[in-house]
């Protein structure tokens, strides 16, 4: 089965993960401190605070920048639901924004604007499949508004180092990114005070690390705020170092297959739409395509299944998910519906050859072919000339 997402792991990492085991450290400490600077450097921030997955670390980037109880929180509904469930779990209320249209699927800056009163804090903006959100944009938006702006860079690993535009960006190294720990993730911060605080935050609220007691550090500790167990570990960062040395390479070749993809399209699937341009920066997370209105996209995903392509849909609409039709009224983002009804995400990962394309693109033409679209039956035969 060629799989949607797949993590390159090799003979470095179990290398790393062996030192870590026979130095009888595990938990987090000099590795953890490691990664977290190798991180920062790699985006030209000063420190960064790595954590047991994104989601904790939104919620600990929101919660160090003040946002709590009442306010609301500007997101998009075209994201993983962790974006929206973290201002939630500051007592924050997630207020969702459309995106700008089908072919630029990131959040709208006109419907941000609409959806401002004066409860607003703060924007947590999503760069979809990894193609950067205008971020000059977004930080004229929020300073003029004096909103916080939180950046989940959740697909976008290895892009836009040139330091930090918003307040904090928040990383993902889940299984199924651009790079993996197997769980876990990195928040970079302007505010060095704001690091401070989500350090703290995220072991307990303590003034001092086990590690620290170990060292002769610290004696004792304080616990100054109520925090959470959002560390991470040292065998994950060791994980974490060696894949880092790596993600340039992968994310060229991504962009590589990305490319590959574009043109195997265009040749015969001609009524598929691709979203973004070609030449926007992107860190290439997933392949998404729109099918033609008229298909049935559950026929499609059950057809691919069987010629051994998995797909899958990034992403059913967060304000459509039950337990967020339950807690508010139901709100309407006529774009961000539009786009996600005919959404397909095709396999793309650097373990992947041109080959493989060839082989999704042709099946998705013969699937499209049998289906009667108008433009189609041409790229169907084209397929099985292959
Ligand atoms: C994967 C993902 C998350 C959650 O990441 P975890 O590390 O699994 O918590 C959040 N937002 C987006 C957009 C994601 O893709």
């Amino acid at each position: 089965m060629l799989l949607v997402a797949e993590p390159v792991l090799g003979e470095e990492e179990k290398a790393a993960l062996h030192s870590v085991i026979d130095s009888g450290w595990i938990t987090m400490g000099n590795g953890v401190s490691a990664f977290e600077r190798a991180f920062a450097k790699m985006h030209m921030a000063d420190d960064a605070v790595a954590v047991s997955s994104c989601t904790a670390g939104l919620h600990l980037a929101l919660e160090a920048l003040g946002i709590g109880a009442g306010d609301e929180v500007l997101v998009p509904s075209l994201t993983f639901v962790a974006t929206a469930n973290s201002v939630i779990y500051c007592g924050a209320v997630p207020v969702f924004v459309d995106i700008v249209s089908t072919h630029q699927p990131l959040l709208s800056l006109v419907d941000a604007a609409a959806k401002c009163t004066p409860r607003t804090k703060a924007v947590v903006i999503m760069h979809y499949a990894g193609y950067l959100a205008d971020r000059d944009a977004w930080c004229a938006f929020a300073r003029a508004r004096g909103l916080k702006l939180i950046e989940d860079s959740a697909h976008a690993v290895g892009t836009g180092r040139a330091g930090l535009s918003g307040d904090a960006t928040v990383f993902s190294f889940f299984g199924n990114k651009n790079m993996t720990t197997a769980e876990g993730g990195m928040v970079l911060a302007r505010d060095p005070a704001v690091i401070e605080r989500m350090k703290r935050l995220r072991s307990h609220g303590m003034t001092a690390s086990t590690l620290d007691r170990l060292n002769g550090h610290a004696l004792t500790y304080d616990v100054t705020a109520l925090g959470y167990n959002y560390r991470m570990d040292d065998l994950r960062a060791a994980i974490g170092l060696v894949q880092l040395r790596q993600i340039d390479d992968w994310n060229a070749r991504r962009e590589t297959l990305t490319d590959v993809y574009r043109q195997a399209i265009a040749r015969l699937c001609p009524t598929i739409e691709i979203p973004f341009e070609s030449h926007q920066v992107s860190a290439h997370h997933i392949l998404s395509i729109l099918l033609p209105e008229a298909a049935d996209r559950r026929h499609v995903m059950v057809r691919m299944r069987e010629g051994g392509i998995q797909t899958t849909v990034h992403y059913p609409p967060v304000h459509l998910l039950s337990y967020y039709i339950d807690r508010s009224p139901r709100v309407y983002l006529p774009i961000t519906e539009a786009f996600a009804r005919r959404e397909l995400t095709l396999p793309l990962h650097p373990r992947m050859i041109e080959h493989h394309i060839e082989l999704v693109v042709s099946t998705l033409a013969n699937i499209l072919g049998e289906l009667g679209s108008p433009l189609v039956p041409q790229a169907a035969k084209l397929a099985a000339v292959l």
